[in-house]
């Protein structure tokens, strides 16, 4: 029986990657190709690298690697928008085209080898296959700690995350089809996509360390990365505030009580270190409280203007596809 092969494009986010692509892209243009001719995927699949806003040479990377084999193609930010939008982008893309998207880091530090598997899981009616490192040793010990203290945080807040897992995995159309209409300003797209319920399934590899150029996210990027998981998955950290509010006063309510009684057996108080404390204490966490507030605040400040996610100054993954350029 002859069965149409699906079409899969592989997403790759960029972003200042000039001293990296050159080695990525032979690598993946190798998987991509060994796939075609065993007749895995259809002919027509795609890479396509989303440069997100790169101030150095990757856009001409791109175009040259395209001029010389049209399985390349890219998709060109006018700004850097982040790897989120560079990945919502690719996706929302590649879907025009393809049946099956696999999402892969540029740098490789993730297992292209393991692409082959997703596909063949994807054939037997899978929907997702979450790429999970088994082996974080790649990693600074500052980051996997911080890591372990992010997937501990989101545990307790309920969120369904895939430990472990970064952005590398396979998605059929209707995933991505049903990703496109979460509407949200930032995506966290390790939190939205398990909770969108389809079918999937986990492979494990190990993580190589980063062969060229530079991460990045230095910490700053990923204290914001790790706060808009929290943040726009969970307002426990406003209940948090409100459940320490109800400690705090409770315990001034029975502290009053204490000072009635000392003062009626007539105990001269002394205790300006106390108050000092408490009045230090109590003005830092109402800041705290405030702030946590300010920011789902500020969050649906600029949800509400709907401004786009982001905008695509150049398009070559389907030249003649009459597309807006934002989105
Ligand atoms: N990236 C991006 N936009 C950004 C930051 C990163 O498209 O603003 C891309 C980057 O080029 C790489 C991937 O996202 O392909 C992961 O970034 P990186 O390897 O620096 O992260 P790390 O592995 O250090 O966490
Ligand atoms: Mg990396």
């Amino acid at each position: 029986m002859q069965t149409t092969l699906p079409s899969l494009t592989i997403v790759s986010p960029c972003y200042n990657e000039e001293p990296m692509l050159p080695t990525s892209a032979p690598v993946l243009q190798n998987v991509l190709e060994r796939l075609i001719l065993s007749h895995q995927v259809a002919d027509d699949s795609k890479i396509l690298f989303v440069d997100d806003g790169s101030q150095d040479r990757t856009w001409q990377l791109i175009c040259e690697l395209q001029q010389h084999n049209p399985l390349f193609t890219g998709l060109r930010f006018t700004r850097n928008y982040g790897q989120e939008a560079a990945l919502m982008a690719g996706m929302q893309t590649a879907q025009r085209h393809a049946d099956l998207i696999i999402t892969i880091d540029a740098d490789l530090q993730d297992d292209p080898s393991l692409i082959p598997t997703m596909v063949a899981q994807a054939q037997r009616g899978v929907d997702i296959v979450y790429g999970v490192r088994n082996d974080r040793s790649s990693d600074s010990w500052f980051k996997r700690t911080t890591a372990n203290g992010f997937y501990w945080t989101m545990g307790n807040l309920g969120v369904n995350l895939v430990p472990n897992h970064s952005d590398f995995r396979l998605l059929t159309k209707r995933v991505v089809t049903a990703l496109m209409q979460c509407h949200e300003d930032k995506p966290f797209l390790r939190g939205i996509i398990p909770q969108l319920g389809f079918p999937s399934t986990k492979l494990y590899y190990k993580r190589q360390p980063r062969q060229a150029g530079v991460s990045k996210y230095p910490l700053r990027k990923m204290i914001r990365f790790a706060l808009d998981g929290i943040l726009s998955f969970s307002i426990a950290p406003i209940r948090a505030v409100l459940y320490a509010g109800m400690t705090i006063c409770g315990g001034a309510f029975l502290m009053l009580i204490w000072i009635m009684i000392q003062h009626l057996r007539g105990a001269v108080i002394t205790g300006w270190s106390s108050i000092m404390a408490s009045l230090w204490f109590l003005g830092g966490f109402q800041l705290i409280a405030i702030s946590i507030i300010g920011e789902y605040v500020g969050r649906t400040f600029t949800e509400v203007k709907h401004r786009p996610r982001y905008i695509v100054q150049a398009d070559t993954y389907s030249p003649n596809f009459q597309s807006p350029t934002v989105s």
